[in-house]
């Protein structure tokens, strides 16, 4: 959900040869102008490409907490550009006006630096436009790419590129992180590691903030009580859920943005007003689109757990209740695995990945949710 704030490389955990490298090239004075980072979701790329923005554009050299550093993890340095997403694309305008952004002079002095989050999701067009300014790099520019794998991106745009690759972070590494960092104790680190299914973001978001939690459990109660639901009562639930995410807004951070603006020079004062107002309605589109993913994990948790219990059952004692994502749920796990088979349980989760991939196509909201109800109503025997 939100990333947070982002101060420095502290922020980054268990990345240790993608982060040396990228200090030793700062420390050499030696970034090449298109840097991609690639790797699996979750393990902190995003918040990497914002440290090493925060890099480039100090005073320092070095990502310091300084006033711009700040500026940049919270998205408002005039010289930073982020491009993301809109609903599935990164469409071709968007680059447009980045292009025209990078032909001014930067408002701080020390050049543009462009963050391109889910870089595979430009448009054919789009790349092709943004091939542009990779090919003939502007000085005192720098470009970002953030991408799960190279080969989700066309090889022009890659080879144009240099790779820092990100690992996966362990479940043992994330657990002593949480314990370590976030101060959780040791059962609740590994319980929360589990059920945030390894992805470090947000499992440090859901430690520091519990209430981001709840789309993925009204997932796990919607997947508990839906078989004894009349249909009607299912969709009003989903339509109810539906309604909350739609309303989901970010809250604002602004701490001190007015009076930055007001130093700044009109216009370009006016461009970061605009920029950021357009950036946070894109945000909210974004924190809809997790959190609806948070609440499909939810449910899709409560049925691997039916899994387990069906395939290991009573003969793995202690060991099942320890694998359990949802050990306190025990006996409504258990009541339910009585109206299901491997089979079913297995096509329940196919729903729910199907429902996922149409969340993330931009389909209907109602129309996914109430879609997916029916469908794994009709999966249950008696
Ligand atoms: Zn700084």
């Amino acid at each position: 959900m939100n990333p947070g704030k982002v101060s420095g490389w502290d922020d980054v955990f268990g990345q240790e040869a993608a982060v040396g490298h990228l200090r030793s090239m700062l420390l050499r004075g030696d970034v090449p102008h298109a840097l991609l980072f690639t790797g699996p979701r979750g393990v902190g790329k995003f918040t990497t490409a914002l440290v090493m923005s925060a890099a480039l554009l100090c005073p320092s050299g070095d990502a310091d907490g300084c006033p711009s550093c700040r500026r940049v993890a919270a998205r408002m340095h005039p010289d930073l550009h982020l491009l993301e997403p809109e609903g599935m694309n990164i469409r071709v305008e968007r680059v447009r006006e980045l292009e025209s952004a990078l032909s001014r002079k930067s408002v701080e002095g020390r050049g543009h630096v462009v963050v391109v989050d889910e870089a595979q999701s430009m448009t054919a067009e789009a790349a092709n436009a943004f091939l542009k300014t990779l090919e003939e790099p502007l000085p005192d520019t720098h470009l970002i790419l953030v991408s799960e794998s190279r080969d989700s991106l066309p090889p022009t745009v890659v080879s144009r590129c240099r790779e820092v690759r990100f690992t996966s972070i362990g479940w043992r590494e994330l657990e002593e992180y949480l314990v370590r960092r976030e101060g959780l104790p040791r059962e609740e680190a590994r319980s929360l590691g589990r059920r945030a299914g390894g992805m470090f973001g947000r499992a440090v978001t859901w430690a520091r903030h519990p209430e981001a939690a709840v789309y993925w459990k009204r997932g796990v109660e919607c997947a508990a009580s839906l078989r004894r639901l009349t249909l009607r009562e299912a969709l009003e639930r989903m339509e109810s859920c539906r309604r909350a995410l739609h309303e989901l807004r970010l809250e604002e951070e602004d701490e001190g943005l007015e009076a930055y603006l007001a130093a700044l020079d009109r216009k370009s004062a006016e461009r970061l007003r605009k920029r950021r107002e357009e950036e946070a309605s894109r945000r909210d589109k974004r924190a809809r689109r997790l959190a609806a993913r948070d609440f499909l994990d939810g449910m899709a948790s409560f049925y691997r757990d039916i899994m387990l219990l069906i395939v290991v059952g009573d003969e793995g004692g202690e060991a099942v209740e320890s694998m359990l994502l949802n050990p306190e749920w025990r006996k409504e796990l258990e009541r339910e695995a009585g109206h299901l088979d491997a089979r079913r349980v297995y096509r329940c989760l196919e729903r729910l990945r199907e429902a996922g991939k149409a969340l993330e196509a931009n389909v209907d909201e109602e129309l996914v949710l109430s879609h997916l109800v029916t469908e794994i109503r009709s999966l249950y025997c008696g």
